[in-house]
């Protein structure tokens, strides 16, 4: 089966507008694994972007044994929101929506439709969770244009044996968010992508897209753990591709291959495989990773660079009142760790995320879910 494109028309929630997605089709449709990526779902976030594109490129002439789905810019609303020349693409400017979060939890509507229908064989419950959650998927009616482009593109994903969903942090070494039980499973994906962290969670709060995909095969798992054995058959993960000015041919090139690498060990597409490299870091709860966050406004003047291993007091930023030159308050890692991100901006209101530090001893629970919005 040769390469495809096809469009999907979204619904316009404004009279005279009209937006699509543009799906790239590799391999036979049915054939396994199936690999689904998608880039640029946070539409100010670019590598993800450019990394999709190359693979496109380089699967028009690999041996597609699977069945690929690349969609390499899966947020046209996001990309139209402009203002004043500054992109606005991380959340919905008519509601502030985060454009990662709120995808359809389905693990429920699926798990109605399991009921007396999960047994002793893994490989037959496969196939009946991928019908139940297909059932689930099909029977919501999204109304908006936002809640059409969600539902389309988990539609796409769902029944993926592998879903990476390109993104980028603001300054970033690159990491990888995943499931717990999908660990060590996805360790080669780390690996060959060069992951600094990974970060570990069984539900991150919000209903990202990865989680989407694959939490419901962990909740499932755990509602019919007593009917017969459902494996985490979604490996699903979030790929921070470093820093939103990350962005040339050489580091899209490169990631695009690792991604064939991974695909290929995978099965998805023939090509030789090696071992994959050492892996660069050990994977640690999203729990643990440490946010600090301004505690007065000011100019932020940084003291550690991103992949920084940092020790417990180490100097982070300190944040500088213009207005008072003798002011300044200097902020500190709370934990030991590797400083994974920090902010591309250099003034910063109260509570504005300034670093992210991925450590190893759970941080004490916070109202809100793991991700910071
Ligand atoms: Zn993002």
């Amino acid at each position: 089966m040769p390469h495809t494109v096809q469009e999907i028309a979204l619904p316009s929630d404004r009279t005279g507008t009209r937006r699509a997605l543009t799906v790239h089709r590799f391999g036979t449709p049915g054939a396994r694994p199936k690999a689904y990526v998608q880039g640029g779902l946070h539409a100010d976030e670019i590598p993800g972007m450019i990394v999709a594109s190359r693979l496109i490129g380089m699967l028009e002439t690999a041996n597609v044994t699977g069945e690929i789905v690349v969609v390499p810019l899966c947020n046209p609303i996001g990309l139209a929101q402009s203002v004043s020349s500054s992109a606005i693409g991380r959340y919905a400017l008519p509601s502030g929506e985060n454009f990662n979060r709120g995808f359809a939890a389905l693990a429920d509507g699926a798990a109605e439709r399991l009921q007396g229908r999960i047994g002793h064989d893994p490989q037959a419950n496969v196939v009946a969770v991928r019908a139940a959650l297909a059932a689930a998927h099909a029977a919501r009616t999204p109304v908006s244009e936002l809640a059409a482009l969600r539902h389309a593109l988990l539609g796409l994903a769902l029944d993926a044996d592998i879903v990476l969903d390109l993104h980028c942090d603001m300054e970033a070494v690159v990491h990888v968010y995943t499931g717990d039980a999908l660990w060590p499973d996805a360790a080669d994906l780390a690996a060959e992508i060069g992951a600094r962290a990974v970060l570990l969670a069984s539900d991150s709060g919000g209903d990202p897209f990865d989680e989407a995909c694959s939490a419901p095969w962990w909740r499932l798992a755990e509602r019919f753990s007593g009917d017969g054995p459902i494996p985490p058959a979604c490996l699903a993960a979030t790929v921070e591709l470093r820093g939103k000015a990350d962005v040339s041919d050489a580091l899209a090139r490169a990631d695009a291959e690792a991604l064939i690498r991974f695909l290929a060990r995978r099965g998805v597409v023939q090509a030789p495989v090696a071992d994959p490299p050492a892996p660069l870091c050990e994977a640690t709860p999203l729990a643990a990773l440490e946010r600090i966050t301004a505690p007065v406004p000011g100019i932020i003047l940084f003291h550690a660079q991103p992949g920084a291993q940092l020790r417990t007091g180490d100097p982070v930023a300190d944040i500088a009142d213009p207005t008072d030159p003798a002011s300044r308050r200097s902020l500190h890692a709370g934990t030991d760790g590797l400083l994974m991100a920090r902010s591309n901006l250099r003034f910063a209101g109260v509570g504005d995320l300034i670093a992210s530090i991925a450590g190893t001893v759970p941080q004490a629970e916070s109202d809100r879910g793991l991700l910071f919005d």
